[in-house]
């Protein structure tokens, strides 16, 4: 496996991406002011406009439309948390939507994102569904779940492309996640480019962590110490909004976790921050197809099993 010295003389790298789905001030804050305490800085995701339709699964979440939420926003981007993309909205945003969502965006925080991730089933998701994946056998079993065109953020002749602007605007997009603690055993080329999905300029990958459950799972002491004996890389996929916090209390199990991990030497930094560092030490190490084949198979059983993210 893959050497890394990280900087300060830190054993490890840690890093969460928090996917915004059903957040609001009340459900995620507390987890936040805990992260802070511990000194550990992540990256939260945010959408900046309201779903139109009612009936839409995430219409409860709040945006950066409400004055309470972008205030508590701008207060983790100002405490040293990373903002990213979610997409316009929690539904499918044609075109325009989606300009006019990184002009506000950057009207109300100041900066482009530089990360997007893919939300759920939204339309303009760019390499999404089928197109996630190189591998026929693959392709043709996820076929039968999926139609062809379904996604069409990366497709120039759909209303919902926006390909360009991901391209110009955003350096990192993630694509697939694992049930493993250290990255750098699945994708050591991390961050990577692929000359296939050429809207995205470089793909990460991350662990699962998607709820209460599979995160303080991830987070047990013993893949802690492994991550730390490994000199590993560990980027957490979750929603702090599912389960972590109930009365305004966070769940004590990944309280504990946390407080542990947080006294360990690691360095525990925003998602770009951690990317731009592996970017600049392995410069030019392009995603192998025995790699991404691994990645591939790998991913798809933990889905079919799971259903990972
Ligand atoms: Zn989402």
């Amino acid at each position: 496996m893959k050497n890394i010295t990280f900087p300060e003389g830190k054993r490890f790298a840690f890093s969460i991406f928090d996917d915004t789905d059903y957040a609001t001030v009340d459900n995620v804050k507390p987890v936040y002011a805990l992260l802070e305490e511990l000194r550990l800085r992540t990256t939260k995701s945010v959408w900046v406009f309201p779903a139109q339709d009612r009936e839409c699964p995430y219409y409860q979440s709040q945006t950066l439309s409400d004055p309470e939420y972008l205030a508590f926003i701008r207060e983790l981007g100002d405490r040293g948390f990373e903002i990213a993309f979610h997409s316009a909205s929690m539904e499918s945003s044609e075109r325009e939507v989606t300009c006019a969502a990184f002009e506000r965006f950057r009207e109300l925080l100041g900066f482009y994102p530089n990360i997007h991730v893919n939300h759920a089933g939204n339309k303009e998701n760019l390499y999404w569904g089928l197109d996630r994946l190189d591998c026929s056998p693959l392709r043709s079993l996820m076929r039968m779940k999926r139609k062809p065109s379904e996604f069409a953020g990366h497709d120039p002749g759909s209303p919902f492309f926006w390909g360009d602007l991901c391209r110009d605007r955003i350096t990192y997009v993630r694509n697939f996640v694992f049930r493993e603690i250290n990255l750098l055993r699945v994708n050591p080329t991390m961050p990577y480019t692929d000359p296939r999905r050429p809207y995205v300029p470089y793909w990460f990958s991350s662990c699962e962590g998607g709820s209460v459950g599979s995160f303080n799972e991830l987070l047990s002491l013993k893949n802690q110490k492994r991550l730390e004996s490994e000199g590993g890389v560990c980027i957490v996929y979750t929603h702090f909004a599912k389960g972590f916090v109930e009365n305004g209390r966070i769940n004590r199990t990944t309280q504990e976790l946390l407080e542990h991990l947080a006294g360990r030497n690691g360095w525990f930094v925003p998602v770009s921050q951690l990317l731009d560092y592996l970017r600049v030490r392995q410069p030019g190490d392009a995603l192998t197809a025995s790699e991404r084949l691994r990645m591939e198979l790998k991913w798809f059983w933990s889905k079919l099993m799971h259903g990972t993210s």
